[in-house]
């Protein structure tokens, strides 16, 4: 069977790529340029480089970005949509990261309804940006829960990116329900949390310009930037590990009662004691926030793995780079 995996050059893409050769999949990524699509093949192993290829889509907020790259010949069965700018700093809110997240979003879901009518399931990266609403945090946090932030707050660079991520994911699920006559597909999204792990073997060489978000904080912490001094954190931490992200995103492909639903997928340790809490929302300190992560476990199989082990991982992966700068 046969998926279309977009943003190809990102960290959890390349992870979902993994997946889904591992599962026995053909893959098509897609990339900005020919010269990034190159990179990742050649990335790939030699024996698994007959089921990948890509396709170039050079600005996903454009109308009918993705209308050539759904059409396939044999068709595709599945969409995973992991492209989106995640980024905290942007000069132009809109144009850097509003556009690229809802119209392409929007985007690919026009695309397969009116062109790849085989595809019987799109999972999009959705974030637990969408989900997360400080500071009027609930006592616990599940799927049910949606993030406030409103399209006027968009534009503050400060709430510019989950809104992006919430409006992308409450424009996938609209597309659903309002779109005649009802595609013939259905959904499931991924809203994980803060992800570390293993980088991207495509990536050339690390720099702080190349490092995707959130595993920069790792590198930080390898650079000794906080030799002096550990920044002060939240009293909750939420993280997952790539690897179990990917995994969530292919079974949320593969599992017939994953279509129509979201999924919070979430690990947690409390700082400072870096103590990890093993899916279980019963340790967290009281009075704050807790999560539930039960429907990724009962209805995914996620099994999560502890943030030791993702650091670890994290940590050697940095040091196995050509580093730059
Ligand atoms: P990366 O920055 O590594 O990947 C982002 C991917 O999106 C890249 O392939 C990038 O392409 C592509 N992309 C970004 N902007 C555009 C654009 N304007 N047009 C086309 N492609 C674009 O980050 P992640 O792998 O971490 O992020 C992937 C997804 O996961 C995103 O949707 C993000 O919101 C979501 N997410 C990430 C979390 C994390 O902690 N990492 C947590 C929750 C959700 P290029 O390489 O060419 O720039």
């Amino acid at each position: 069977q046969k998926v279309l995996l977009t943003g190809g050059t990102g960290f959890i893409a390349s992870h979902v790529l993994d997946v889904l050769l591992d599962h026995g999949y053909t893959v098509v990524v897609t990339a900005r340029s020919e010269e990034k699509g190159k990179r990742i093949i050649d990335a790939i192993p030699p024996d698994l480089r007959d089921r990948v290829s890509y396709v170039v889509v050079a600005d996903i907020a454009q109308p009918g970005a993705f209308d050539q790259a759904v059409v396939s010949d044999p068709p595709f069965d599945f969409v995973i949509h992991t492209a989106s700018p995640y980024q905290l700093q942007f000069n132009d809110p809109i144009a850097d990261c509003l556009d690229p997240a809802i119209k392409g979003t929007t985007g690919i879901l026009q695309s397969i309804h009116a062109f790849a009518p085989t595809v019987k399931r799109v999972v999009i990266t959705s974030s637990s940006a969408a989900i997360l609403d400080p500071p009027n945090h609930p006592k616990v946090y599940d799927e049910s829960i949606w993030s406030s932030v409103t399209l006027d707050q968009a534009t503050d660079p400060a709430h510019t990116y989950r809104a992006s991520k919430k409006f992308a994911e409450l424009s996938a699920w609209n597309f659903l329900t309002t779109t005649t006559p009802p595609p013939s597909f259905t959904l499931a999204t991924i809203n994980n949390t803060y992800t570390f792990g293993p980088l991207p073997r495509s990536l050339a060489s690390l720099s702080s310009g190349t490092i995707n978000t959130s595993n920069l904080r790792i590198l930080d912490l390898v650079r000794g930037q906080h030799r002096a001094a550990i920044p002060p954190t939240a009293p909750v931490f939420t993280f997952v590990d790539v690897r179990d992200v990917a995994l969530a995103h292919v079974r949320a492909m593969e599992v017939p009662e994953a279509g129509g639903k979201r999924f919070y997928v979430v690990l947690g340790g409390v700082l400072p004691s870096e103590e990890v809490v093993a899916g279980t929302v019963d340790d967290f300190p009281e009075g704050h926030w807790r999560f539930d992560n039960s429907r990724s476990r009962g209805v995914l199989g996620v099994e999560y793995r502890g943030l030791e082990e993702s650091v670890v991982d994290t940590v050697r992966s940095i040091l196995g780079m050509d580093v730059e700068g």
